[in-house]
Parts: C-alpha cells; sequence; structure tokens
C-alpha cells in the first residue's frame, strides 16, 4: 500500500489534483473517503485511471482560520502562541498539565474553524476562551476574565462568580 500526504486547501479555487504516484497522471478518482484524526484529516482511498494502481492519501483539510476583529476595527491574524501566553497566564500554579491546556487550545482552534467565517470580532475568540477555561479551571477562568473583560464593576464581577456556581463543572 502507498500512502502519502497532501494539502488541500479550503476555499474557492482550491486546488485538489491528486496525482498518480506510480504513473503521476492527475487521472485519479477516490473509492472511498473518511474522516480519521478527529476529523482534521479525510483518508482516501484513490484509483489511477490510468495505470489502475490504488493508493491511500491522508489529506488535511486546512480550513483557514479567521482573521480577528479588534474593537478599534484593525485586522490581525489568529496568532496561536498569543493564545497560549494568555492561558499560560491564566493557568499559572494551577493543577492543569500541558496537555489538557492543549487539548483545550485545540478545541478553540476547531471551533474558530467551525464559524467558517473568514473574519470574526476578537470577542468572539474571548468568549471562546472563557468557556473554555469555565469547564478547564475556575481560578484561571476569574482571572482570565477579570483581564479580559476589565469588568466595569464589582457587580459584573459578582455575576461571574455567581454564574460560575451555578454551574459546577469538573467534566467536558
Ligand atoms: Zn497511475
Amino acid at each position: 500500500m502507498v500512502a502519502y500526504r497532501s494539502t488541500v486547501t479550503n476555499g474557492a479555487g482550491a486546488h485538489n489534483v491528486m496525482h498518480c504516484p506510480f504513473c503521476t497522471t492527475d487521472d485519479t478518482k477516490v473509492i472511498d473517503s473518511r474522516l480519521v484524526a478527529e476529523g482534521d484529516q479525510v483518508r482516501r482511498r484513490r484509483e489511477c485511471l490510468i495505470c489502475k494502481e490504488r493508493f491511500t492519501t491522508y489529506e488535511v483539510a486546512e480550513l483557514v482560520m479567521p482573521r480577528l476583529i479588534k474593537q478599534n476595527g484593525n485586522r490581525e491574524p489568529f496568532n496561536e502562541d498569543k493564545l497560549r501566553g494568555g492561558l499560560l497566564r491564566a493557568l499559572e500554579k494551577r493543577p492543569v498539565s500541558v496537555e489538557e491546556m492543549e487539548t483545550h487550545i485545540h478545541q478553540i482552534k476547531h471551533q474558530l474553524r467551525a464559524t467558517g467565517e473568514r473574519e470574526i470580532p476578537s470577542r468572539e475568540l474571548g468568549e471562546m476562551v472563557m468557556e473554555s477555561l469555565k469547564a478547564l479551571d475556575q481560578v484561571a477562568y476569574v482571572r482570565f476574565a477579570s483581564v479580559y473583560r476589565s469588568f466595569q464593576d464589582l457587580a459584573e464581577f459578582r455575576d461571574a462568580i455567581a454564574s460560575l456556581e451555578a454551574e459546577p463543572t469538573g467534566s467536558n
């Protein structure tokens, strides 16, 4: 069996030409297609229409990350390091493993892509991060929320704490 990786770009005008690894023609057809790796990859069985060889591809759907619209209207690309930095600060000295944190980063990125939007308000990313932290670690959530939302007053802060008490977590 021959397997090789290819990257398929999502979106209009994307090229999805698959060359046969045996005779290099691009006349191939898909026999079977399934999602693998938690839906991040598409495994395809293909058959070459010229030499009839069969091969498998693992295609990574590189779904485009939406750009973030800042409060002042500026656009900036999604920055994973920045997200990680924010989470690390919130999770400092908390009993949360790096692995758990990375899982949440993965989920947040998945959510971002799943919006299917080219641009979203950065506030929406902030809300996603807060939802994620709420389930991960409540202290980290309050830390992040207090910086992120820069609570206008004490009442708002109390509401955030109250909402934590209202929905106990522990499951994910
Ligand atoms: Zn071929």
